[in-house]
Formats: C-alpha cells, structure tokens, sequence
C-alpha cells in the first residue's frame, strides 16, 4: 500500500469502516511509514481535540422558556373563531419559510475554498492545535545544530533552520507536522510569550519562486506570512503584532542567503 492510498484509508480507518484485510494493511503500513504513521497521530489528535466539552457551546437554561413564551403568548387565542385561521396562515408562513430557507441554503452552498484560502485555514488549524496540547515541539532544542538533524530521515527534504536568538527570536524546536497533503517541517520560534510556527516545504514545480516576496495575511485573529524561494514554500503564523512578525521573517530570510563568498585572494 502506498502513501496516496494511505491518505484516503485514513479517515474510514480512524472511523473503523474499514474492512479486516484493509484494516490489516493500513496497520502494517503504519508500522513502517513514519510520516502516515504521523498524520494518524494528528488526525487522532484532532478527533480527540473536537470532543472536547470545551469547544461546544452550553445554551444558557433559560433559553428554551425565552423563546417559546412570546410564541405561547402569541399563541393564546383572542377570539375562539380566529384561531383555526391563524394557524392555517402560520403553517403556510412556516411552509414557505422552510423553502426559502432551503433554496438559500442551495444557492448559497460554501463555493470551493481557492487553493491559497484552504491552505491558509490549513495552517490556522495547525498552529491552534500546536499550542493547545502537548504537542508543540517533537524535538526541543535551541540549536539549529539539533533541530536541522533530526529532520533528516523524516522528510526527504532538508528544511533551512537558523537560530535567531540573538535577535530575539530563539528557536525553541522542530516539528513534523502533515500540511497541503504531505508530511512538512514545523519550526517553532519564541517572541517574548508569542509562539511562531514557520512552516517549510518543497514548493511545486509550477510555483513561482518569488525571490523570498512576502504575502501577509490575517485569518482568525492570526497573522500569517507567506513566501516562496530557493525551490521552498513558506508559512509564518503567529499572534504577534505583523510588524514583530515580518521582523521575524526578514530575519530568517537574511539567515537563509548562501553565505557570502570570501573574497578571493
Ligand atoms: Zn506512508
């Protein structure tokens, strides 16, 4: 079983609609495949996330008499001979309303997300989760010399990795995170007591390359950097002020130049 198989297993898997011999193979590819093994963990992670109470909504206990006491008032009949009348009137109103409600939902059915908006919520989800649990960094180091290691052997790519604790940034570790449909590098930075995650992957052969020219962007209360360059893709996303963000990302791009040849002699 291949990795792109894998991806569309994963769900029905996790839901447990699979059946005995595919279930088998799934387990079997798991065990050797670190990076679906990772999005199986994530997924996991995000199942577990999405039952917590917390995220759901408790209508205060007064709720239901609130709205059903005007209805009950406006129910009480004024005249015995009106009655029949009036609910005949308020059923057709309901009937109608429930088409309405029905055509509006169909012409205003979400239209498919552009690549870029999919991706930029992709990414909000990610650096949520990445905070929320326990899960920030699979490796934890401040050292570049730590952290650009481990990567190899996880991802068939080497993402750059530079320590800018000098410049008020330190580097607090390196994650494998599962991103666009394929396992990326996760590099996690500290401003103060706001978390950056800068994620790097590959970029596609159609992307252009962009020579490090930033996007910024803001989605749910986050601010998001996006660049191209050197054949890689970047996301920065952080609740830090956009100024202190796009400090960081000139900073890390700076860092990213080829060293500067000596000058021959
Ligand atoms: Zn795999």
């Amino acid at each position: 079983m291949d990795c792109n198989t894998m991806q569309t297993l994963l769900h029905p898997y996790l839901d447990g609609e699979l059946d005995l011999m595919t279930s088998l193979q799934v387990e079997e590819h798991l065990r050797t495949c670190a990076s679906c093994e990772l999005a199986y963990q994530n997924f996991q992670v995000l199942r577990e996330g999405l039952r917590d109470s917390a995220l759901y909504f408790q209508p205060p206990a007064n709720l239901e008499a609130r709205v059903l006491s005007p209805m009950r008032r406006a129910e009480a009949p004024r005249r015995p001979s009106f009655r029949l009348g009036s609910w005949r009137r308020w059923s057709t109103a309901a009937v109608l309303l429930v088409a309405v409600g029905l055509s509006w939902r169909l012409a205003h059915a979400p239209a498919p997300l552009p690549d870029d908006r999919a991706l930029e919520q992709e990414i909000v989800s990610s650096h949520v989760r990445s905070l929320m649990g326990s899960h920030l960094a699979d490796i934890a180091s401040s050292s570049h010399h730590t952290v650009k290691p481990w990567f190899s052997g996880k991802l068939d790519y080497s993402p750059p990795v530079d320590d800018l604790g000098a410049q008020g940034f330190p580097l607090i570790g390196g994650r494998l995170d599962y991103l666009n449909g394929r396992p990326v590098a996760a590099l996690i930075y500290r401003r103060q007591k706001h978390l950056i995650n800068l994620f790097v992957w590959p970029a596609k052969a159609g992307d252009s390359n962009g020579a490090g020219e930033t996007k910024a962007m803001e989605s749910q209360g986050y601010h998001l950097i996006h660049w191209n360059a050197a054949g890689m893709t970047y996301w920065s996303i952080s609740d830090l002020n956009p100024s202190e963000l796009s400090s960081f990302v000139q900073l890390y791009q700076a860092q990213d130049q080829p060293p500067a040849r000596p000058a021959s002699k």
